[in-house]
């Protein structure tokens, strides 16, 4: 099978998204790309991450046309293939329904700089309009909404997480999940205080350095 790596990465953290609940069943859904392949290893359609095996991971081209696998790829392709055209330095896509997140996609309002680790996706967490789920309008909508940051909220729906690779995806979702969290319950007893733009930046430029150097044998 083609790209056997990439197939269990999206396996494993399939099932860690269940296990930190960051999505329930099969909801959200995760692809890793390889560029220099030409080829996107993406999570079946309304599989269960609790059930899923390597071989049910679907491959595509660029274009989205089926390379290999025995399963329907992800409902939304069309928006994984749209962040990878849109970011050159995307090589992983990570969508959940986590709960706190998607209540402020509910409400229809971003995540501001409430604390620090808004920081895994930027300055905040910008909302994507809403669309039907796996419409090409959600597709552009939150290639559109995303700009330069590395998660986006898609009104009344989920989030999503990019990264150099599905680790960096994941963690971010969760970092985001927990900085909604606590905005939603700063806003519940008071008005939270927002960091300024010139301390977010610092933040971003400690977090270019933050933590161990990258290993050779690092995940995908
Ligand atoms: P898939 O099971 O087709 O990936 O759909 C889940 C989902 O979250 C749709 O937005
Ligand atoms: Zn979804």
């Amino acid at each position: 099978m083609m790209m056997q790596q990439q197939r269990e990465a999206i396996v494993r953290y399939g099932c860690k998204m269940l296990t930190s609940q960051l999505t329930t069943g099969s909801g959200g859904n995760l692809s890793i790309c390889d560029r220099a392949a030409g080829r996107v290893a993406i999570s079946p359609s309304g599989i269960e991450y609790s059930d899923l095996q390597a071989r049910d991971v679907v491959i595509t081209d660029f274009d989205g046309q089926f390379v290999e696998g025995r399963c329907k790829p992800s409902s939304e392709l069309g928006f994984h293939l749209a962040l990878y055209r849109k970011r050159p330095d995307v090589q992983a896509v990570l969508h959940t329904h986590s709960v706190y997140a998607t209540t402020m996609a509910c409400l229809g309002w971003e995540i501001p700089a409430v604390h620090y680790l808004v920081g895994f996706s930027g300055h905040k967490v910008p909302l994507a309009p809403y669309a039907t789920f796996g419409t090409a309008e959600l597709a552009r909508n939150v290639a559109e909404g995303i700009g330069a940051c590395n998660a986006v909220l898609l009104a009344n729906h989920g989030l999503v997480a990019v990264g150099a690779d599905l680790g960096r995806a994941f963690n971010t979702a969760e970092e985001i999940e927990l900085v909604a969290r606590i905005y939603y319950q700063a806003r519940s007893v008071g008005n939270p205080v927002i960091l300024p733009e010139e301390e977010m930046n610092r933040v971003l430029e400690r977090f270019a350095t933050y933590g161990q150097p990258a290993r050779e044998d690092d995940d995908v």
